[in-house]
């Protein structure tokens, strides 16, 4: 399999050479240049594997020429192995057919894990071949840093080093990150805001005279082996309920684009999906340009929901190449007058082909606690708040009742409280077994000034296994 660059300017890639790239060198995003698909008679065969075996037959063909079977079998067994539910994905069923697909049972708690604990062996399979080491600089706000340091705990030929605002994720977000252990883990907690440690990566990225020849790989959702691990759930969620025989809908609670992304790709790789709804809360850019062919860059608003708080969605690219036949020069042409406006809308066509199969909605925070609050009375279950957005919009947006309705859940509730009090749920919430002495725990994290030399200091007196690179 070979990648292509969004905006057609960058040379193809082989999987591996994909997965360490990141951005293509033309500021494009890289995606498979022939999509793999299934007949109906073969997705049909899958009703009943295991997850590590659906996973196993649906992202092969992404990996061709860069892992062999036998390998990529063992590291997916791995990979799946971890989490703390034997059905790996559980559906569970809130209303006559609307079913949460439950994506949280990995070892921090969020559908993040699905792809950071591939991603992390993936990395290390490849870096032990090729005899290399790296380094992974990444910032967040919670979700996505505790993943990749799960992801990459074990891994003998990566550094990981990960930039939390000082004092400003919540308090399980900080200990899942900060009570691992690993000569190869730093938490680094900044004293600035989210925005200040992003800026500190994308620089790092920019000038990587710090890292002495090391090479930098990125963990956010651009990485596409992310991505391609989220498609797996989508077939795993259908096959459970009818489908390839019966088509399926998804509402999705999305900030990056990058999960309902996978969504679309099951869908051309021959899994009928009637409807993809994209659920946003108040920072909607995807919404308004589902609901009005705009696409406009706003400012940030801090929300009960900070795992989709972002105000332009770096995946959204990937379907916009495929909106327009492909074409990497109108991408590149798109992107520019964004960078320069803020703005765009695209042709009325290619517009309506995109509300073919997607429909979405923006739910504010209170909105946000109705649901929790209503699906609590109606099953007794509590949602976070990310996936109770993901039920608002299922049932604004449903286009048939007839054909059963799942949401992703993306995260655990026990990782949202603030959001579960406000919806005044009663019930106290409690940590899983493998986290429940996670308040006990102690923590490791150096704090630095908000000065971008000082970060790079310390990633390079650090950078191997500890010792400077
Ligand atoms: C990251 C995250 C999202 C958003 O995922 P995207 O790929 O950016 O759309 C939603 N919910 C939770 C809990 C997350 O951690």
């Amino acid at each position: 399999m070979r990648y292509i660059s969004t905006r057609g300017q960058a040379p193809a890639l082989n999987f591996e050479e994909v997965l360490l790239a990141g951005l293509a060198t033309d500021g494009g995003l890289y995606v498979p240049e022939n999509l793999p698909r299934f007949t109906q008679e073969e997705i049909a065969s899958w009703a009943g594997l295991p997850y590590h075996e659906l996973a196993f037959r649906v992202m092969r063909p992404f990996v061709t020429g860069s892992i062999p079977d036998a390998d990529f079998k063992k590291i997916l067994e791995e990979t799946y192995g971890v989490f703390a539910h034997s059905a790996v994905a559980p559906l569970r069923q809130l209303n006559g057919n609307e079913w949460v697909l439950e994506l949280f049972h990995g070892p921090t708690l969020a559908f993040k894990d699905f792809a950071l604990q591939l991603l992390g062996r993936l990395l290390d399979y490849v870096l032990e071949k090729r005899g290399e080491r790296v380094v992974i600089v990444g910032a967040t706000s919670g979700d996505t840093g505790s993943a990749a340091i799960e992801g990459c705990k074990h891994c003998e030929n990566v550094d990981i080093f990960i930039l939390h605002p000082h004092q400003r994720v919540s308090e399980v977000q900080r200990r899942q990150m900060t009570t691992i252990f690993g000569e190869n883990i730093h938490n680094i907690a900044i004293e600035g805001n989210f925005d200040d440690c992003q800026e500190m990566v994308k620089n790092s990225f920019a000038d990587q005279s710090f890292l002495k020849g090391t090479r930098l790989v990125a963990v956010n959702s651009i990485n596409w082996a992310r991505i391609m691990a989220q498609i797996v759930y989508y077939f795993h969620a259908a096959l459970q309920l009818g489908g390839p025989a019966r088509s399926v809908s998804f509402s999705v609670p999305t900030g990056n684009f990058g999960d309902i992304f996978a969504g679309y790709l099951a869908r051309n790789m021959g899994l009928p999906i009637n409807q993809l709804i994209v659920a946003t809360n108040r920072n909607d850019i995807l919404h308004r340009f589902m609901s009005g062919n705009q696409y406009v860059k706003e400012t940030l608003h801090a929300t009960l929901s900070p795992s989709m708080d972002i105000m332009v969605s770096s995946n959204f690219e990937r379907l916009l190449f495929d909106l327009h036949g492909r074409n990497g020069a109108a991408i590149a042409g798109l992107m520019d007058s964004f960078k320069k406006d803020g703005s765009f809308s695209v042709e009325q066509e290619r517009w309506t082909e995109a509300r073919k199969l997607f429909d979405s909605l923006a739910v504010d925070d209170a909105q946000t606690c109705e649901t929790i609050a209503e699906v609590y009375e109606q099953t007794g279950e509590v949602l976070d708040p990310h996936t109770a957005i993901g039920v608002k919009a299922a049932r604004e947006c449903r286009r048939s009742l007839d054909i059963p309705m799942v949401i992703l859940g993306t995260a655990h509730p026990v990782k949202f409280p603030e959001a579960v009090e406000k919806a005044g749920v009663g019930k106290a919430l409690e940590l899983p077994a493998h986290l429940s002495d996670l308040f006990e725990r102690n923590e490791r994290c150096t704090v630095l000034p908000n000065d971008l030399k000082a970060v790079q200091a310390f990633v390079s007196q650090h950078g191997n296994r500890g010792k400077p690179l």
